[in-house]
Order: C-alpha cells, then structure tokens, then sequence
C-alpha cells in the first residue's frame, strides 16, 4: 500500500492506475463501520483508494475538531492488511488555501435534519467530496447509510455534477446491542455508553408502532415518550419519519412511500445519529 500524502504524487499514481478504482472518504479511527465498505470496495474493483482528512469544514467553530481522534499509524496498517492500494492522508494545505474563494451548497438537502442545527456541515461535505472525487476520479465511491442524509446529498450532488461515479450504499455496521459503530463513541463514559443505545431502540420501537398508526406524528409523540421515561439523560436533537428519496416528513405511512425513520441525540453532550428503513404492512392491515 502506498501512503500519498500530495495531490501531484495522488494524480502521477492515478495516471498510472489501471483497471476499475473504488474509494473510500473516511475522517479516520476506523472501525467496523468503515472497514465494511473498504472490504466491498475490495471486492468490486481491481485498486480501492481510501483517504483519510478530518475536513475542517464540515465542522462548525463549536463542535469537535480539535478533539476529533486521530491514529493514522493504526488507520494505516488496517488498510495494509486488508490489501488497500493507496491511503490518501493530506496535510490540511494541500486540500484548502486561507484565499479558496468557492463554496458549494444543496439548497434543499443540505438544509434539513442534520443540516438545520449543523449550519454548513453539508457544504463542507461537499466541496471535500467535489476535490476528493477530482484528484481521485474513482469508478465507484463507497458511502455507509448511518450517514443517511450525507448519503443522499451525494448522490445528489454526483447526479447534477455529472460526476460519472456510481454511488454504492452500505448498510449500517452495528455494535451487538444495536448501537450504530462510530468514531464518536469513543468520547463516552461506559454509562454514557449504555445510555447510547437508546438511538436505536427508539428507532426500533418506532418499527413497533408501524403496524399500529398510521399518522406519524402519534407514533412520533410515543416513541419521544418512550424515549424519555426509559433513557431521561438522552437529549433528542430530531426525531423524524421522512421519504428516502426527498428526506422530506411524512404525514402519513403508506406502502408507496418508502419511509425512513431518523433520530440526531446527546449522550453526554456527544452527538449521535442513527436511521433505520421502516417496514409499512398492506393497507387493509390497519384497522
Ligand atoms: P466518517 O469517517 O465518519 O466520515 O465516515 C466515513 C464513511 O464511513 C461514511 O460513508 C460513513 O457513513 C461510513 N460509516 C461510518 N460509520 C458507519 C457504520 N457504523 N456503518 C456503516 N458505515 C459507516
């Protein structure tokens, strides 16, 4: 595996490359979650790239990038051992400038859920992406659906850019109880730990709920409810079912829409997010 630290060593590499390129944008401290789309990376093309750059901005002036973990040593003998060819680590300066003048945004898409209290999270999720997608120019990117909503700004953005990448999702990686695997979890205490796995039984008390109501926002007033009595130290953000395509709410469940539930928390002041796909039963089950 080479370590590229250079966006003139990254082209003189990619001018070379033969075959199909996968590649994988990570922030780094991997874990299962990411491995998971560098294994299918693997498997689907003959090189697979992965970059590791803690995107200054993506991150607002109070949230953690100073204190984002950072092991590129350990990032990049995983990578090593699972037969990676390149590992794209750049310095800062070589992906921004103090006088970068362009800014990128989604008008609609950037704006909601994550959007709304990250003010410019998906803005700088995209400008990355859009210089990360140039210098690599991979046949296919690799992106996990914990990160629901980034998920959809990308393929939107691949879409009206024309960016001739094939976009594949990856399902959620999960610890055995049922918490999303993220960087982020590191910052816990084990109490806040336990606590954290309360994104994701609301998420499946909300399936429960399916069958039973058909409006949302009954099943969104329980499920808060719910929420609340079992885990009171966990701070919801949002709690959302919306359309998957246009993350849009929906006001009520039907098998044409294909729904999603979403929910953004504090566990101990750390910011947790998580979704799942909500299974709707045929019309004629609701009574
Ligand atoms: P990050 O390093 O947080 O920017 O994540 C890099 C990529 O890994 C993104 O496409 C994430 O959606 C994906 N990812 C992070 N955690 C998980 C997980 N638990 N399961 C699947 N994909 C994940």
């Amino acid at each position: 595996m080479e370590l590229i630290r250079t966006r003139e060593a990254l082209r003189q590499w990619r001018g070379k490359a033969q075959g199909s390129i996968g590649f994988v944008p990570t922030m780094g401290a991997l874990h299962e979650g990411h491995l998971s789309l560098v294994r299918h990376s693997l498997s689907q093309n003959d090189r697979t790239v992965v970059s590791i750059f803690v995107n200054p901005r993506q991150f607002g002036a109070n949230e953690d990038y100073y204190r984002y973990p950072r092991m590129l040593d350990t990032d990049r003998r995983l990578l090593e051992n699972l037969g990676v060819s390149v590992l794209f680590a750049p310095p800062e300066e070589e992906m921004y400038s103090p006088d970068d003048e362009v800014w990128m945004s989604l008008t609609r898409l950037s704006r909601l859920w994550c959007g709304s209290y990250r003010l410019g999270h998906f803005d700088g999720v995209v400008l990355v992406l859009t210089k990360l997608f140039h210098l690599v120019a991979p046949h296919r990117a690799y992106f996990g659906e914990k990160d629901f909503q980034q998920v959809r700004v990308v393929e939107k953005m691949v879409e009206e850019l024309f960016f001739p990448i094939q976009i594949i999702r990856m399902p959620t990686v999960r610890e055995p109880d049922g918490l999303a695997i993220s960087s982020r979890n590191s910052y816990l205490s084990p109490r806040g730990r336990a606590q954290a796995v309360a994104l994701y039984k609301t998420l499946q008390y909300i399936q429960t709920l399916v069958p039973k109501f058909r409006l949302t926002h009954k099943i969104l007033e329980e499920a808060r409810q719910y929420l609340h009595e079992r885990f009171p130290e966990v701070k919801v953000e949002y709690l959302a079912i919306v359309d998957e395509y246009s993350l849009e709410p929906l006001e009520h469940l039907s098998q044409s829409a294909k729904p999603r539930a979403l929910i953004a928390a504090y566990v101990e002041g750390v910011r947790l997010i998580d979704n799942i796909p909500l299974e709707v039963p045929p019309e004629e089950a609701y009574t």
